[in-house]
């Protein structure tokens, strides 16, 4: 299968239709209007800025590319990654940042708002919650749906409650999907980690995971970098979150290096990115 089959055709879905004879530089430099970055792995390695990374961020800012940050942390809220990539050198503003917990919330609103929600996750999820109106509970008799979250206190009362609660047929929702994340020292056990030790228990999948590549992550993308997917670029170190995310929603994607991915996973994935770099620093080979 050639790239730009395989491109349209990931994960069996296909995407939407652009005009191959029109597109005037389909290898090479483009003109983007927006860009979807991603945070860990892409701009910042724990709180430092990823070399090359604040340059090439740079870059695009210069080329007048509209720029959301979009992360797959689910324990901070926005206004905490304006003073995270502050320090790291990027200035934000947080109606620019969209997190795992701002997807999960506000699907949560739109979806249960009423409903009393039994959370296994972090203190920062609960309080996005909170923030945002929403009603918890530790009643597991009584609870109306399920989130699933990274956890640093995941424990057996935790794998209890997940296996009672949910043995009750409620809605099972995960923040996202991410296995293992990047720590300053080494990867470490995230959501996706949890999403699965209470998948095996209670014997049935979570009904949705949210983040990226998630439909109501795209969703929200979408509303706030309102420019044609065609025009957009995702950068980002995950094949399975980032670089799908880009893929499924018709957008232009490129890897980077400088995270969780190497070569040889890229060489082994059914997910293919558009571009590969070594890190952000080399965007001005895609930029117009
Ligand atoms: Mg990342």
């Amino acid at each position: 299968m050639d790239s730009w089959v395989k491109r349209y055709w990931i994960g069996g879905r296909r995407l939407p239709e652009r005009n191959h004879y029109d597109d005037p530089v389909p290898k090479g430099r483009m003109e983007f209007s927006g860009a979807v970055l991603d945070v860990d792995g892409t701009v910042v390695r724990g709180n430092d800025p990823i070399p090359g990374a604040p340059a090439g961020y740079g870059r695009i800012q210069e080329a007048g590319i509209e720029t959301l940050f979009v992360s797959n942390n689910p324990t901070k809220a926005p206004p905490a990654y304006v003073d995270r990539l502050g320090a790291a050198g990027y200035d934000v503003d947080a109606d620019r940042v969209i997190t795992a917990g701002t997807v999960t919330t506000e699907y949560l609103r739109r979806h249960h708002a009423t409903d009393d929600l039994i959370c296994i996750g972090a203190p920062g999820l609960l309080d996005q919650f909170d923030d945002a109106g929403l009603s918890t509970t530790d009643d597991i008799e009584a609870a109306d749906a399920l989130v699933a979250s990274i956890d640093h206190e995941f424990d057996y009362d935790d794998l209890c409650t997940g296996l009672w609660a949910l043995d009750r047929g409620i809605p099972f929702i995960g923040t996202d999907p991410d296995i293992v994340i990047p720590a300053p020292d080494r990867d470490v056990p995230g959501s996706g980690a949890v999403i699965r030790s209470l998948a095996a228990v209670a014997e049935r999948d979570p009904d949705i995971v949210l983040g990226k590549p998630s439909d109501p992550a795209i969703a929200m993308v979408r509303e706030r970098l309102s420019h044609p997917p065609e025009e957009c670029l995702v950068v980002g170190d995950r094949l399975d979150t980032d670089i799908a995310l880009g893929a499924r929603a018709g957008m232009t994607t490129a890897l980077v290096l400088s995270g969780v991915t190497d070569e040889a996973d890229v060489a082994e994935s059914d997910v293919e990115p558009d571009h590969v770099l070594d890190d952000l620093g080399e965007i001005g080979q895609l930029i117009g």
